[in-house]
């Protein structure tokens, strides 16, 4: 995961849980502090940090304490880790650091990002080591290794004060270890504080506002809903009590445990095909992610590995029990998925390899788009905004790279005169500056006081989709569940359109456009209606999209989703044609002719398999009523996906 790293220094360590056998293990590691996590790494202290060695979720950490001397046998500057894994077992990790002040250091910034992490820290520890060889904690002489700590926690520092959130919170649950007889076996961890009524969310994203009435995020931050009137924009008021608007889309709904987010090997949205290919990337045995799996409210385990010196990727579903279970095979069932990654993290237990680690690229940790440039923001001061390079050039004129308000990156469509009904186009922006699905390219806002009106959208790094389908023609047509993948994608922002009951008019390949991770989007929804211009608006016209148009648009101009099906059957013939011209070289008259009256379709493209053609050909139904909706679309494609790539 792309975490910048927060603090890192070259320490010695003793783990004493796994040193039972050994009781003298000291080694010197590279730790890592980031805002999630703590790991440490082989390595020399004149070198980078080695191979991964362990790793500390910061949620997880109980006690950050400092070690005295005479508690450790004489070592100065050692600081202890008190942590428990998914399973509820706890762990002790001490650190000898390189100074005080560095031992000081480690100490107060472990304490403060683990909080931010939505640590619970107990209240109780104990300020000595457990001697396996005498049987007992050092410091209060106890026999059990999992007694109740002995001594209080130091108070937080002036800088760590908790909020008056965090403490209404610890009012509430003591120390599940504080007060209880010697002999009583330790309790599993503190349970999640009980839900309130309140929903509460936790950022996944960072967002800097900027702007009066929207509050900033902080990724890993709790924050807590005040209003959800707006489907995209909430009312939320962070620990301070500051109150403001914030995107949907940057936060999830805290789940108790199940919230699958808060791990670094679940990726949501993934499909096999991008799977594999994160797997593959990172070429590293037992090396794993968890998705979403194609059965809703189901995930899939994809695990690298290395038979006969060849790289695989296999693909387990996750199944679950009468009880709720979640297993891999059946005598290895767990309450949570965590615990069932855990799990498998130490028994291979019938899969291909032990889970490892999770892949440290192609996370999808990239923030998505906003929901507009800010919460009911729709005209966009120019000001704002600084224009970079071209990036094309379409039917209304120039697009632009820009940034606006020196962060944010956009696509600014400046319309040429004369080309638009600008007036019913300005009323309509406002519409579609709803309409928001991850498979749609986002309008963030218009600028129409002054001339040429400016379109703001969501900037799409690889460009339209067509130019992209010509630019890996070779390397993407022995690909066909990548192909499928893009229609897949394709189908849902269409799918979205049509439960909208938005009629896109225009669906093409160079009107889609391609982003960060081969994500797909549909772009320039419903602006065909607001073009002035014959050619392209009369279906005679010389720039009328003649060969995306089914024949009822050609006879009768009579749009529909069913119009836009036929133009999605087209589009996936451009996938799989690597971009080139339907009816290629023929005139616009003759293709008209023949598709309307001899009732001629577009050739299956040589690499297009089966049913996919099939379904093209379902798209160009004579009869749209007898065309399938795109919902029905999605389905059939997925399913074809399924099929081609043995998806899970
Ligand atoms: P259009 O006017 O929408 O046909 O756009 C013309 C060209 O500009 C496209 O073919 C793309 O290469 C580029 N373009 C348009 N919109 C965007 C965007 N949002 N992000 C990146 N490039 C874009």
């Amino acid at each position: 995961m792309a975490t910048s790293v927060l603090k890192m220094d070259f320490m010695t360590k003793r783990s004493i849980m796994k040193s039972r056998i050994r009781t003298e293990n000291y080694k010197g590691r590279w730790f890592v502090l980031t805002a999630l996590e703590l790991t440490y790494h082989d390595g020399n202290a004149d070198e980078q940090p080695g191979k991964q060695k362990g790793r500390i979720f910061l949620k997880n950490i109980k006690v950050v304490e400092k070690v005295e001397p005479e508690e450790f046998g004489g070592k100065p500057n050692v600081f202890q880790v008190l942590y428990t894994n998914e399973a509820g077992e706890a762990f002790n990790l001490y650190i000898m650091a390189l100074s005080p002040e560095s031992q000081e250091e480690w100490i107060f910034k472990l304490r403060q990002t683990s909080q931010k992490c939505g640590a619970i820290f107990y209240k109780q520890y104990h300020p000595g080591i457990y001697s396996y060889k005498l049987g007992k904690w050092l410091c209060c002489e106890r026999i059990q290794h999992k007694s109740e700590g002995c001594c209080n926690v130091t108070s937080i520092s002036e800088k760590l004060k908790p909020s008056a959130q965090d403490k209404k919170k610890n009012d509430i649950r003591e120390s599940p270890i504080q007060g209880r007889p010697d002999n009583m076996p330790v309790p599993k961890p503190p349970e999640k504080p009980k839900k309130s009524d309140k929903v509460k969310v936790l950022a996944v994203f960072s967002y800097d506002s900027n702007l009066d009435g929207d509050l900033s995020l902080e990724k890993g931050e709790e924050y807590e809903i005040l209003e959800k009137n707006e489907e995209h924009w909430w009312k939320a008021k962070n620990s301070k009590g500051e109150i403001g608007f914030i995107p949907v889309n940057y936060v999830k709904i805290k789940e108790g445990e199940e919230d699958l987010e808060e791990y670094d090997w679940y990726y949501p949205n993934t499909s096999r095909v991008k799977s594999e290919e994160i797997l593959n990337k990172e070429k590293k045995e037992g090396c794993f992610l968890v998705r979403e799996s194609s059965t809703s409210g189901m995930y899939t385990l994809s695990i690298y590995a290395t038979e006969r010196d060849v790289g695989i990727v296999k693909h387990y579903h996750i199944k679950r029990k009468g009880n709720g279970d979640y297993y891999l095979t059946e005598k290895h069932a767990h309450r949570t998925v965590p615990m069932l990654i855990h799990y498998h993290k130490h028994n291979c237990a019938g899969l291909i390899v032990r889970l490892r680690s999770s892949p440290a690229a192609g996370r999808n940790d990239i923030s998505p788009a906003i929901p507009g440039l800010g919460h009911d923001r729709y005209e966009i001061d120019r000001s704002e905004l600084q224009m970079l390079q071209e990036l094309g050039a379409g039917v209304f004129g120039t697009v632009k790279l820009a940034l606006y308000r020196n962060t944010q990156k956009v696509a600014v469509k400046m319309m040429k005169e004369g080309t638009m009904s600008e007036d019913d186009f300005i009323d309509e922006a406002k519409t579609m500056k709803e309409l928001q699905h991850n498979n749609l390219v986002r309008l963030f806002g218009v600028s129409t006081k002054e001339r040429p009106l400016y379109i703001i959208t969501e900037y799409m790094s690889q460009g339209s989709l067509l130019t992209y389908l010509k630019r890996h023609k070779r390397r993407l047509l022995d690909k066909s569940t990548k192909l499928i993948d893009m229609c897949h994608q394709v189908s849902q922002g269409m799918a979205y359109l049509e439960s909208k009951s938005f009629i896109h008019r225009d669906l093409a390949a160079r009107n889609c456009l391609v982003g960060e991770n081969d994500v797909c989007k549909v772009g320039d929804f419903g602006l065909a209606r607001f073009v002035l211009d014959d050619e392209y608006t009369s279906s005679h016209g010389t720039k009328f999209p003649i060969r995306w148009a089914p024949p009822e648009v050609l006879s009768y101009t009579r749009f529909s989703s069913k119009s836009d099906v036929w133009s999605y059957g087209v589009l996936m013939w451009e996938v799989f044609s690597g971009g080139s011209m339907p009816y290629g070289q023929m005139r616009n008259q003759d293709i008209v002719t023949e598709v309307c009256q001899q009732n001629k379709r577009l050739e299956r493209p040589q690499k297009c398999p089966e049913p996919v053609y099939d379904l093209m050909q379902e798209c160009w139904n004579r009869k749209p009523e007898e065309r399938p909706d795109f919902s029905s679309i999605v389905k059939k494609v997925k399913n074809i996906l399924h099929a081609t790539a043995d998806y899970l």
